[in-house]
């Protein structure tokens, strides 16, 4: 038995080996159902992309592993919808293909548009920028005509009229999008004020009675995301210098610069580098190692995809900075003090501040928002943010606006480079028109790729960043080892069921007669077997059929004694996704022998009411925005959050400070060595709010109970004690589930709250709905009482 929606999986799968095949582009139909499987997409990278003029176009798109949020394709007569889809097997956004009728409404709503609009720096900065710049053509007896490229709501429009622009034209490539900017702009009674062409730029005519009468002197223009380039803008902008604007033309942001600092670190190579697994040698203080890693996937450059992540919540001791932050890049986006130059490398000297391993480089990017830099947006992390210089390392994430929208980002290296204090190293920055990638050369003469660094091992093709966290995280390695170590003995038969699973391989060399393991795609298996091969467990471990319920359990040298999961699929996104295991399970019992041991033994959901620091953004109403009303947009965004069946939806919460407002309760358990109910389990209670505070939200996961030992426990959620009123520690391998109250409240003595919850689980599609209501005791005991 599967999941309902398992032939989507398959689908999708099959699409996505097909990409990387050939670089012809095949279509999958995307139905409702893949969209609430898959409904909780991540907001990286997301802002609204924009349309692609030609299909040879899209094919260098996904080459580059480019992921914009949403576009549209002319191909023929026919248009279609390019929109974000989670790949199942990486974890990653890949492109979609919707038809032009599809339902826009839910992608804008899960896109980074609201947290965009409610930073509060980006928006003064536009104002200021753009004011600044209006008054300077004021100086020079101009006259202003303004295009707003990407106008979105209409915000940056209406700021340039209200600075005194003469005309203001804006365009927006997303057609929904550009029908909001049209409502918005009229309930602000700038209707008549703005010209709006719902078009992408470069589709923009220039002429009289055309889309716009005459060139631009003023452009401003927001299409930057974490990458800074990676939602087009370099395109955007050599179209718009030769095309749409006059030469002496000012640009609002005027200039782009790119820093790299390059760092040595153990903790961010987890998330690219796979690590021997090893265990302490029984009967010794020593370590050995359990499996090794194939040369291949030792040697491989690792994941071209950018990882992307809130740098100010990197613990300090995490890394070793090996150079000061570095100004590499820099775009001149009028394209006259420097060409916008679709590909090239710079080279920067630097002297190393340490001894040790370059690992990888941390990037982020600032804007000049006016001609002469005193209004600059900086996306630093704290300790290289211009607001904070006396600080440094002593500030903190609170000290500098929190953005969703634009992160900074990690590129690890193709290999770690290991120097000593005070080499002079130079740093390579490369960029094509939507990535960057870096390396590090001894001196000019050493010969090092300057390629963009592609996965040459499939390892990093087939998992996301969170799972090869996971494959290298010594708590759960130590909890697996343990377990299998009392498990398996010289006469078991192993089945181990999940994707990417090196335990199998462990439990191979811990003495198992036999593994047997599934593994979900070709491109699992051929990972595996090559785990299998470096391992020379060849004669003791198989890889069933992807199916498992057809392999008879003649196959086997005999019934399985032991079934093992970690768990984990590449389709789980949510922690209780995972539970895959148990239908899994149950649809091979005819291979399990009598009394088979059965790990994990148990899940548990946990659920905490929490106050999230600045995550609640992502879904607050804005009401205004730097003066002007923004209903129209908040009713967009209310409406397809109503029609979105998903309510919670997986964010790596290390990345999101949020507060303990309660003690963590046990939401529902279900015995995973029993088989699946045949009608669905409904856990309701409440409990009483005991911390005084703001409760914006739920935050969720599960522990899986591998054995009935507590220290067998592995948990996706808090990993240090909870203390109420104090910031959770959450497993940074792991993205826990998030629900926002649509209505937060502030407990305090005289106002106590319950609670309430109820949690179904749906055995039939192994779905888990979840209800929290906050209820103010005062007032329902009067009601009560009356
Ligand atoms: N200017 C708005 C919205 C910024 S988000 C604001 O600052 O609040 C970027 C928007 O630009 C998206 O809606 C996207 O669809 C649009 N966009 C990006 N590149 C574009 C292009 N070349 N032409 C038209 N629209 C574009
Ligand atoms: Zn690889």
């Amino acid at each position: 038995m599967y999941f309902c929606h398992d032939d989507v999986m398959l689908q999708r799968l099959q699409w996505l080996l097909s990409l990387q095949a050939s670089p012809t582009y095949s279509r999958w139909p995307v139905t409702k159902e893949s969209k609430s499987c898959f409904g909780s997409i991540s907001r990286r990278k997301n802002k609204l992309g924009f349309i692609l003029s030609s299909l040879e176009d899209k094919d260098t798109f996904i080459g580059s592993n480019f992921f914009p949020f949403l576009s549209k394709l002319h191909s023929g007569r026919r248009m279609s919808v390019f929109t974000q889809q989670l790949n199942p097997i990486t974890g990653k956004l890949e492109w979609g293909i919707q038809p032009e009728d599809y339902d826009y409404k839910q992608e804008v709503a899960r896109s980074a548009y609201a947290d965009m609009l409610h930073d509060q720096e980006r928006n003064d900065k536009y104002f200021e920028g753009l004011r600044r710049s209006i008054e300077e053509l004021r100086r020079r007896g101009q006259e202003v005509h303004v295009l707003d490229i990407g106008t979105g709501t209409g915000l940056l429009s209406m700021m340039a009229v209200s600075c005194g622009a003469d005309s203001v034209t804006a365009c927006e490539a997303f057609h929904p999008m550009a029908e909001c900017a049209r409502k918005g702009l009229k309930a602000n009674g700038f209707a008549d004020k703005v010209h709006l062409v719902p078009k992408r730029s470069t589709e923009i005519e220039v002429g009289p009675g055309k889309d716009m009468e005459r060139r631009a002197n003023l452009l401003v223009a927001e299409v930057f995301d974490t990458e800074l380039i990676g939602e087009g803008a370099i395109d955007t902008y050599r179209h718009a210098r030769d095309v749409l604007l006059t030469e002496d033309a000012l640009l609002v942001p005027s200039e782009g610069t790119v820093y790299a600092q390059v760092v040595s670190s153990k903790m961010l190579q987890r998330w690219n580098r796979i690590q021997p697994v090893t265990r302490v040698k029984p009967g010794t203080k020593e370590r050995e190692v359990l499996v090794s890693v194939p040369v291949c996937v030792q040697q491989c450059p690792g994941a071209a995809a950018v990882h992307d992540l809130q740098l100010s919540q990197v613990p300090q001791e995490w890394f070793t900075p090996m150079s000061h932050p570095l100004p590499v890049l820099w775009f001149d986006w009028s394209g006259r003090k420097k060409d916008i130059s679709c590909d090239e490398i710079t080279r920067v000297k630097f002297e190393t501040l340490a001894s040790g391993d370059c690992d990888a480089v941390l990037m982020w990017w600032d804007l000049r928002m006016d001609q002469d830099g005193e209004v600059m947006l900086s996306c630093a992390p704290y300790w290289a943010h211009p607001n904070l210089v006396d600080k440094c390392w002593k500030g903190s994430s609170e000290d500098i606006p929190w953005r969703d929208h634009w992160m900074q980002a990690v590129y690890y290296l193709p290999q770690p480079r290991t120097v000593l204090q005070d080499t002079t190293l130079t740093l390579l920055s490369a960029h094509d028109e939507y990535s960057l990638w870096f390396n590090i050369q001894k001196d000019e003469s050493e010969c090092v790729c300057e390629e963009r660094p592609v996965c040459e091992c499939g390892i990093h093709i087939v998992n996301s960043r969170t799972r090869l966290g996971q494959l290298n995280d010594p708590r759960r390695i130590e909890i697996y080892v343990r377990v299998l170590e009392r498990y398996i003995k010289s006469d078991s038969v192993c089945l181990a069921l999940g994707d990417g699973c090196l335990m199998a391989i462990a439990a191979a060399k811990l003495g198992a007669r036999h593994v047997y393991m599934t593994e979900g795609s070709d491109a699992n298996r051929r990972v595996m077997q090559e785990f299998i091969m470096a391992n020379d467990v060849q004669h003791k471990v198989s890889i069933l059929s992807e199916d498992v319920s057809d392999t008879s359990v003649d196959q086997l040298v005999s019934p399985a004694t032991v079934t093992f999961s970690e768990p984990f699929f590449s389709t789980s996104l949510l922690p209780w996704h995972s539970m895959y295991c148990w239908y899994l399970r149950n649809s091979c019992l005819h291979l399990l022998a009598p009394g088979a041991i059965r790990t994990p033994a148990t899940v548990k959901i946990w659920g905490i009411p929490v106050q999230y620091r600045d995550l609640w953004k992502i879904r607050a109403p804005l009401s205004q925005c730097s003066g002007f009303k923004m209903d129209i947009f908040d009713k967009l965004i209310e409406s397809a959050c109503e029609e979105a069946d998903e309510r919670v939806e997986p964010q790596p919460l290390w990345e999101y400070p949020a507060k303990a407002r309660g003690d963590p309760v046990c939401l529902l358990t279900l015995d995973l060595a029993a088989t699946i109910p045949d009608s669905p389990l409904i856990c309701a209670d409440s409990v009483t709010l005991p911390s005084p505070g703001l409760v914006n939200g739920m935050a969720l996961w599960a522990d899986w109970h591998m054995t009935d030992q507590l220290e067998d426990i592995l948990t996706t959620g808090p990993v240090q004690p909870v203390i109420l009123d104090q910031y959770i520690s959450w497993d940074v391998y792991s993205r826990q589930g998030v629900y926002l109250f649509r209505e937060p409240v502030t407990v305090d003595k005289v106002q106590p709250y319950r609670l309430h919850y109820s949690v179904t689980f749906q055995p039939c599609d192994g779905t888990l709905m979840f209800d929290f209501q906050l209820k103010n005791q005062t007032i329902s005991n009067v009601h009560s009482n009356s």
